[in-house]
Formats: structure tokens, sequence, C-alpha cells
């Protein structure tokens, strides 16, 4: 049986001023399932996805998430990454002189060490032809892996890099927040046809978005939205078809949320 992200009831508070986000969130993401999270802006959808990566200015007052069967708020963001789960902008940093390839090698080293201190990492043929493979399944340049990692990068580069991390990595459940910024669309794009070519049974993944137009790029077999940190519908393509045609109002009248 694959791994599942199982998230229950899940009720979140800014940590500094209490405010409530989240309240009663139920969303189950299983290796194998394409999922999109869609909502207006403020609805508490990057709030979840920090949530996951275990972000301290979020407090969990209720509910659970199992991942693999295990309790993942009892995990350190590391653990969480080395259990499976992907999470994006995971390690935002720039380092200047570190090329992509080399960060990525690290990230690997840095895993298998986790997992067994007497590990000498992976060797730098392995990893050549590691990489040389996740280039070729996304058709990205080889030239890719030369550059400084995030340094001048542009938002759909900062993407590619992302999806090329994922790629390396091969996690069971993975995570992937689109900014609400004016990129989101090149970005989504970017995003999506990697997705699109890297899913199979092993992976999950849950698209966050508040894009109405996203079958025009990914074509998830669930789709949630998520109104003032509830998901209030769920279903197939045709709820994103019938977001993409008429918006997201009548949700709104459908459930009585205020403006
Ligand atoms: P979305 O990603 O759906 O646009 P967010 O999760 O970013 O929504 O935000 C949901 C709501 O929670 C917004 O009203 C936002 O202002 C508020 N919020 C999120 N994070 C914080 C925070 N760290 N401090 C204060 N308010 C926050
Ligand atoms: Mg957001």
């Amino acid at each position: 049986m694959g791994a599942a992200l199982e998230i229950r009831n899940l009720h979140v508070n800014v940590a500094e001023t209490g405010e409530s986000i989240l309240r009663g969130v139920d969303l189950t993401i299983k290796q194998g399932e394409v999922h999109a999270l869609m909502g207006p802006n403020g609805s508490g959808k990057s709030t979840l996805a920090n949530v996951l990566l275990g972000n301290p200015a979020y407090e969990v007052t209720a509910g659970q998430i199992i991942f693999d069967g295990e309790d993942l708020l009892d995990m350190e963001p590391d653990d969480r990454s080395r259990a499976g789960l992907f999470l994006a902008f995971q390690y935002p940093v720039s380092i200047p002189g570190v090329t992509v390839a080399n960060f990525l090698r690290q990230a690997i080293n840095a895993r298998m060490k986790a997992e067994d201190p007497d590990s000498k990492g992976i060797t730098v043929p392995q990893f050549t032809r590691l990489l040389r493979g996740k280039m070729n399944e996304l058709e990205m340049d080889h030239s890719f892996a030369g550059r400084y990692l995030n340094e001048g990068f542009s938002g759909g580069e900062k993407k590619r890099a992302e999806i090329l991390q994922m790629a390396t990595l091969e996690p069971k459940i993975a995570i992937l927040d689109e900014t609400d910024s004016g990129l989101d669309i090149d970005a989504l794009r970017i995003v999506s046809e990697g997705v699109n070519r890297l899913k199979g049974p092993d992976l999950g993944v849950l698209v966050i978005t508040h894009y109405q137009r996203i079958l025009n790029y990914i074509q998830p077999e669930h789709v949630h939205v998520m109104f003032k940190g509830q998901i209030v519908e769920s279903g197939g393509p045709e709820l994103a078809l019938k977001l993409e045609e008429a918006g997201y109002e009548w949700v709104r009248e459908k459930h009585n949320i205020a403006e």
C-alpha cells in the first residue's frame, strides 16, 4: 500500500496573535494522486503549506496530520523530508558559488547520512547519471545544473530548480504552493509541466493555486476549494472547469460565506 498524507480536522492559529486561520481542514492525498487546492486570496492555502512545512509562526490548536502512518506534527522539518514529504521552498537559500548540481548532491548526501551516519554519500558518477536522467525526463537543458542556485534566477527558473529538486529527491508526496504574484501563470505552467512529466504511481501531489484556469496546465483528479480556512467543495476536474467558467462567487453564495 502506498503512503498517504492525511489532514484531519486541522485548526491553526497565528502563533503570535492567536488569530484563527484554518478551521477544520480535512484532506487526504495518496501516492499516485494529483490534487489541486484552490480558493481566493487569503483563504488559508499557504497557511496549510506552512504548517506542513513546520513553520513556527503557526500553532496547531486541534486536529492531526498523519504522513505514512506517522504523526507529522511530531517530526522535525528535516525528518518530514526524509520520510518522503517534499515541500517547495524547503531550502529557499541562495548560496553564491553553489551550483544547482552541487546543491542537489548535498541534499541527497544529507539524506543518506541521516539514514546511515557511515554513508559516504552518492558518488559523482552515480549522481551525474541520476541528474542527467531527471533533466532528460523534464526536458531541461543540462547547462541549468551548472548555474549558481537562485543567483539571478527569474521566478520561472526558481520553479525549474524546485521541480528538479523534487525529481531528484523522489518524494512520496509533494506540496507545491504557488505564490499569488503576477508571476504565477508562468510559474504554474513550469510546475504543471514538471508534475505532468513526473506523475506516476509513486508520487502524490498537491498543487496549491488561486488560478482558476488551472486545467489549461495541469490535470488534477481531485479539486478542492478553500474559503476562510475550510475546504467547502471537493470534486473532480469538472469543479475546476466550473470555477474557470463561473469564478468563486457561486461557492460563496452556496455556502453563505460573507465577503
Ligand atoms: P492564501 O494562501 O489562501 O492566499 P494565506 O494562508 O496566505 O492565504 O492567508 C490566510 C489569512 O491568514 C490571511 O488573512 C492572512 O492575512 C492571514 N495570515 C497568514 N499568515 C499570517 C501571519 N503569519 N500573521 C498574520 N496573519 C496571517
Ligand atoms: Mg498563498
